[in-house]
């Protein structure tokens, strides 16, 4: 069974084509934190498959751009209704996974915005936050070794989505990166973080940080893992030349291997000060 899907509701479900009346608008409301379907033209109604879970959950589908992800709401109400804090640690076993977890990436568990949910056990969630404290997206990782997935994240679209991470209130560098642990590793007082979720940056997203950089004068460092360097040029190059940012730069690993995350701190600075300068349009 495949869904065919047409649109995505602010609260977080999917409209699909019904495969049951010959449905051509889609009435078939799709929710993918239930895993249940309903056609509101013919009543019918079945659970969604697990390969249709998973699809939805890494589905692409673009509605106009807007600035910040506003499905808040559904992660909120209905993905993680009792997400709660991991610290104190809920168990033994879980607490000691976690502990090796955020040793290996050199963050305190006690300041790092790690949650879990009973729905979801075995997974940390990683929690990110609007400027107004709200919850707006959050990323789930298996602590198990060999658990499937290893990423567990709510069924939103990612692709108008910039999660933003402000050290201090003056900044004068804006640093776009990868993943949510990468951003709580470049965090420094003078930078506004930009976490794409992704190694591409989609027109939504292009969009929203045109909008940040509108009034902005200081220095725009993409930064993303060694192991994308084209995608990381081709990403400064697209924002040189889609926002009005005045200095745009790229981290060049050069040789040396890692994630923003997994190195450590005197080498990732250098490695943000020593980038190499976007050339003019
Ligand atoms: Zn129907």
């Amino acid at each position: 069974m495949t869904l065919n899907i047409v649109d995505v509701r602010p609260n977080g479900e999917f409209l699909a084509l019904c495969e049951k009346c010959g449905d051509s608008k889609g009435h078939l409301s799709v929710n993918p934190v239930k895993k249940w379907c309903y056609c509101f033209k013919c009543g019918f109604h079945r659970p969604m498959t697990r390969e249709e879970v998973r699809t939805i959950a890494n589905s692409d589908i673009s509605i106009s751009p807007r600035p910040y992800c506003t499905d808040r709401d559904a992660i909120k109400d209905s993905a993680f209704p009792f997400m709660r804090p991991i610290w104190p640690l809920p168990d033994a076993i879980m607490g000691r996974k976690v502990a090796e977890y955020a040793e290996g990436r050199g963050f305190d568990i006690r300041e790092a915005p790690i949650y879990y949910s009973p729905d979801k056990p075995w997974y940390m969630f990683f929690v990110m936050r609007g400027d107004d404290g709200e919850m707006v997206y959050c990323q789930g990782r298996a602590i198990k070794e060999g658990m499937t997935p290893k990423y567990w994240c709510p069924p939103v679209r990612t692709n108008d989505f910039i999660w933003t991470l402000q050290g201090g209130p003056a900044y004068n560098q804006i640093v776009v990166t990868e993943g949510i642990i990468d951003a709580y590793s470049i965090q420094a007082k003078n930078r506004l973080i930009l976490c794409v979720l992704g190694s591409h940056i989609k027109s939504g997203q292009m969009f929203a940080i045109a909008n940040k950089v509108r009034e902005f004068e200081g220095e725009l460092i993409v930064m993303l893992d060694s192991d994308m360097p084209e995608e990381a040029w081709e990403m400064g190059v697209q924002i040189r030349h889609r926002t009005y940012a005045p200095v745009v730069r790229v981290v060049d690993w050069g040789e040396t291997e890692g994630d923003p995350d997994s190195i450590a701190p005197e080498l990732r600075e250098r490695l943000i000060a020593e980038s190499i300068l976007v050339p003019d349009p």
